[in-house]
């Protein structure tokens, strides 16, 4: 347990050297299977330093799904491609051809709009179109594919970059052979009909590097977005550890505000918490606990694990977590910092809450710490 010290709480540590590694790790294995990749930002808020040590570990280009993240990472120097991951709003249709090279789209009003915006400023706006292949969050259904491409093909500043799928985020649905075969046909199917090339056929997220690794993703997928494997080492499909990477790029660290035996049953008459729900309480007879000073305003309570596996979370408000201490409380005091792994609803929270002070590390040396 590390005594007090001066740095900011709570903090969020972002190891630099581990993101650059695991992005090396994914990078390589899917070079080795002819994939090209994209890093994914979203979940560190387009994080510039997050950013460069993906382009050092070696993926080609930054995707994040929104247009503050990705003014954030430009802002800041970034200047790898960037892509827009989230379909575009109709309404900043003018603002993603003037800032992103290619989006991912689904609409084509969107699109429309999007060559209108080509016009102002004299360039292509290239585009992966989404296909839904059963995930049921963005896409065109196949059977919609072949007029919707006709009416694309049709305007001016749009170039078809690829065709693209995204499983596993919303409805659960894993990558198989059979889908990804699916998405290859179906791009074969465009390009014989229309004479096109399309340069990526974007297959892969996180949940598609098993089938990668185990060398069943079909050849023409060339292209994957990844962002989970990278920042927490993890496939999404059961979240097992990737081979050879790390899981330890963030740590979050609290404060400890108050340190006190109670009992651990409340006491009183039963009525709804802060958020409507009635909690249960065993009564464990007396417990050390201690009030942290992060809550549900800066973390997913579910998204958070205490390192030290004798520590317990018992709950949390919006500013405060409470810990059951009671097994290492005779080394603990006032003041003291304890510190949390976190998955990846974990890390989105912790890293869009602004109370959170983010410390990128390289080298072992924190970096605003360096003149
Ligand atoms: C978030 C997202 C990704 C990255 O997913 P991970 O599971 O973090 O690798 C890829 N593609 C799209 C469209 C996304 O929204």
């Amino acid at each position: 347990m590390q005594a007090t010290a001066v740095p900011p709480s709570p903090s969020l540590s972002i190891d630099l050297d581990a993101i650059e590694h695991n992005a090396r790790i994914i990078t390589d294995l899917c070079r080795e299977h002819g994939i090209e990749v994209t890093g994914v930002t979203k979940a560190t808020c387009g994080h510039p330093e997050v950013a460069g040590a993906m382009l050092r570990g070696g993926v080609s280009s930054i995707a994040d799904s929104r247009m503050e993240n990705i003014r954030r990472l430009q802002a800041a120097g970034i200047n790898a491609p960037c892509m827009l991951l989230r379909v575009p709003a109709l309404s900043i249709a003018d603002e993603v051809v003037g800032s992103v090279a290619v989006s991912l789209n689904s609409e084509l009003s969107v699109l429309e709009a999007l060559a209108r915006a080509t016009k102002h400023y004299g360039r292509v706006h290239e585009v992966i179109l989404m296909v839904d292949l059963g995930d049921l969050r963005e896409g065109i259904l196949p059977a919609d594919l072949i007029p919707f491409v006709r009416e694309t093909l049709k305007l001016p500043g749009i170039k078809i970059k690829g065709l693209g799928t995204n499983l596993a985020c919303f409805g659960g649905v894993a990558p198989d052979r059979d889908n990804m075969s699916h998405l290859v046909e179906l791009a074969c199917e465009l390009e014989q009909t229309f004479g096109l090339t399309l340069a990526w056929i974007s297959g892969a997220n996180s949940s598609g590097l098993e089938l990668i690794a185990a060398g069943n993703m079909p050849h023409r997928i060339n292209h994957a977005r990844i962002g989970e494997a990278i920042l927490l080492g993890r496939e999404t499909l059961q979240r097992r550890p990737v081979a050879h990477t790390r899981q330890d790029a963030f740590i979050l660290h609290a404060e400890i505000l108050e340190l006190k035996t109670k009992p651990s049953k409340v006491m009183g008459k039963r009525c709804e918490d802060a958020f409507g729900r009635k909690p249960l309480f065993k009564d464990h007879g007396l417990m050390d606990r201690a009030l942290l000073n992060v809550g549900r305003e800066d973390v997913d309570i579910e998204g958070i694990m205490v390192l030290d596996p004798r520590l317990k979370i018992i709950g949390a408000s919006s500013g405060y977590l409470v810990v059951d201490v009671t097994e290492v409380s005779n080394h603990l005091r006032v003041g003291d910092t304890l510190s949390f792994s976190l998955n990846y609803s974990g890390l989105l929270a912790a890293m869009t809450s602004e109370y959170v002070k983010k410390r990128p590390l390289r080298g072992g040396v924190h970096l605003e710490t360096i003149p």
